[in-house]
């Protein structure tokens, strides 16, 4: 079965190791956000591809949701003590992949391919792609100010309410992108944040026409579990931009582009313009996460 997932960090990487766990992994394609990515003391970091790319290989750290286990900051320490740009997290097990990335990139490698190779690398059989290998950045209009997303995510510790999300750049999809929509028997969208990881995959206008014109199903998982994020804005933003943290107001973020919804056992019944499908989505270990695959792509049968 081949299956395309459009995905974020955390909540994208935590469904994915379930997916493949309950699929043949090589006829998955995780379609990664890169609307996060930034450069910190010179490196090109992709935060979400990390997260995919780590728990893909079994390297995460289940806790944090991001980085690696066993992870050190001896590096950042040095940083801070010289007085250095300290306020992204690196990790002294991370900082590799940034090397290997950054020059790959720097010698004109594009992000897909050295994303491939790291992935290749580490053993892992899903295939994993960012949205674009063009620059796509995505902006946070606050009242108190604009910011790029990481400023307000991780220096403004997304304190600042988001009256809207704006993504710049005009991105075209990587390579293997439309193949794996083209040829996916269902598409999946990750229960990560609808604004600031699936849109910015979604601003890649050819992405959301394949969506929009779909001839599979296409389901997505709720990110809320009982209306409230499992972790991080995605429920303040919902209801400060949608009007409400309920299924309806999630399936209006994907409006035209999904088949179905599946959402938690604790959240709302009110009605809902696609299917619903009622599951425990808390995915609190590797089994977890298989079930609630399995959940999905029962749906999308
Ligand atoms: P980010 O890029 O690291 O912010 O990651 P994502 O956007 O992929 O994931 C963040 C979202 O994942 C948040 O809105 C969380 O509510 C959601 N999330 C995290 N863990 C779970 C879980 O176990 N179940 C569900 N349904 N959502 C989760
Ligand atoms: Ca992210």
């Amino acid at each position: 079965m081949n299956v395309a997932l459009l995905s974020g960090g955390v909540g994208g990487a935590r469904f994915a190791r379930g997916l493949v766990s309950a699929v043949e992994p090589a006829g998955v394609t995780v379609i990664g956000n890169v609307g996060d990515d930034l450069d910190v003391l010179g490196l090109a970091v992709s935060p979400d591809l990390d997260s995919i790319i780590y728990a893909l290989a079994g390297l995460h750290d289940e806790e944090r949701g991001w980085g690696r286990s066993g992870e050190t900051w001896e590096a950042l320490g040095t940083v801070s003590s010289l007085g250095g740009e300290d306020w992204f997290r690196l990790g002294d097990r991370d900082l590799g992949l940034h090397l290997v990335r950054t020059q790959a990139l720097r010698s004109g490698e594009p992000l897909s391919a050295v994303t491939a190779r790291l992935a290749r690398a580490l053993g892992i059989e899903a295939a994993i792609v960012p949205a674009t290998d063009d620059r796509l950045r995505t902006w946070i209009d606050t009242p108190a100010g604009s910011f790029p997303f990481q400023e307000w995510f991780v220096a403004r510790g997304h304190r600042d309410e988001v009256d809207g999300v704006r993504f710049e750049g005009e991105a075209r999809p990587a390579p293997g992108v439309h193949e794996a929509l083209a040829g996916a028997d269902a598409i999946v969208i990750a229960p990560s944040n609808p604004y600031v990881s699936i849109w910015p995959i979604l601003a890649v206008e050819e992405i959301r026409a394949a969506l929009a014109a779909r001839r599979v199903p296409c389901v997505a998982v709720s990110p809320l579990v009982g209306g409230r994020a499992v972790r991080g804005p995605a429920d303040r933003m919902l209801a400060r931009m949608a009007g409400g943290t309920t299924p309806a107001h999630v399936a209006g973020c994907y409006a035209g582009l999904i088949d179905a919804l599946v959402v938690d056992e604790s959240d709302s019944a009110g009605l809902l313009a696609v299917r619903r499908i009622v599951t425990q989505t808390l995915m609190t270990d590797l089994d977890a996460s298989r079930r609630l695959a399995e959940v999905v792509l029962g749906a999308a049968a």
